[in-house]
């Protein structure tokens, strides 16, 4: 699923498009990816409402309409976009949330397998969602005392300690192998013993990874596209990801690819992460 530097792309990419403008009607395809609201409820409370602002939070795109919230998860074939006039056949397809905005242009949640969630909060429901996740690592609050503290107390291994959005917010799977990987960190490591010396780095090379790909606007592994409907370019810098069996760029070792340690894979260098 997309990830921080996915979803900050999509948010930078269409915010100057929606923001101030108001939703003259919506209309919605499929209920399957409603959470906690119907409808209904949903549609009624977009239409003639004013989009103030939107931000990223998460993996999330935040859309602040008056008191209430549009929490969009895109899933992994999902994707924001704002079309001008009418959409085409293929932006129409999967077009799961379509809400047409007062300047005639219409925003659209599309979704081919529709893995993605919608959410629709109030000020209340927002807090406590926002609560509920950890701290966002590109933020300047976020130091390494910060990262010790939010990641560095769990039993489990530091790969899903990193994942864990309870723990760390907009981290998955790509940028965990890669944030590791660029620590010369073993991803099987439990979280709370690692050293002092492996938080300072896994701080900086986590933030600067996250950095660099969102100013390579993402990276595009598979169906992920940008706000403007182009592919990212930080899949061509990703050292392990993808890239099993490939030699390590640091030593040459093949790169071990691994199930074990969570349901997703964990690729890593034997010899550069002990
Ligand atoms: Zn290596």
């Amino acid at each position: 699923m997309p990830e921080l530097p996915e979803v900050e792309t999509i948010v930078r990419d269409i915010r100057p498009a929606v923001l101030g403008r108001t939703v003259a009607r919506a209309t919605l395809s499929h209920t399957d990816v409603l959470r906690g609201v119907t409808r209904r409820t949903l549609l009624r409370g977009l239409a003639g409402r004013r989009i103030d602002d939107l931000f990223r939070r998460a993996k999330h795109a935040v859309f602040v309409l008056g008191d209430r919230r549009l929490v969009v998860q895109p899933g992994m074939t999902g994707a924001l976009l704002v079309c001008e006039g009418a959409l085409d056949a293929e932006q129409a397809r999967y077009a799961v949330l379509r809400a047409t905005l007062d300047d005639g242009r219409t925003l659209v949640y599309r979704d081919v397998r529709r893995l993605g969630t919608l959410l629709w909060l109030d000020s209340r429901g927002w807090t406590r969602y926002d609560a509920a996740i950890g701290p966002e690592p590109l933020a300047e609050a976020f130091t390494v005392e910060a990262m010790r503290a939010a990641v560095g107390r769990t039993r489990q291994s530091i790969k899903k300690a990193l994942m864990d959005q309870r723990l760390l917010a907009g981290v998955g799977n790509i940028y965990a192998n890669e944030a590791l990987f660029a620590a010369g960190i073993d991803p099987s490591r439990e979280a709370r013993r690692l050293s002092g010396a492996e938080w300072t780095s896994l701080h900086r090379e986590t933030r600067r990874i996250l950095s660099a790909a969102v100013s390579g606007r993402g990276s595009t592994v598979r169906d992920y596209r940008t706000g403007t409907g182009g592919q990212g370019k930080f899949q061509l810098s990703l050292l392990v990801y993808g890239r099993e069996g490939e030699p390590c760029v640091a030593c040459g070792t093949p790169l071990a690819g691994t199930h074990a340690l969570d349901a997703r894979i964990t690729v890593f260098c034997h010899r550069c992460q002990a």
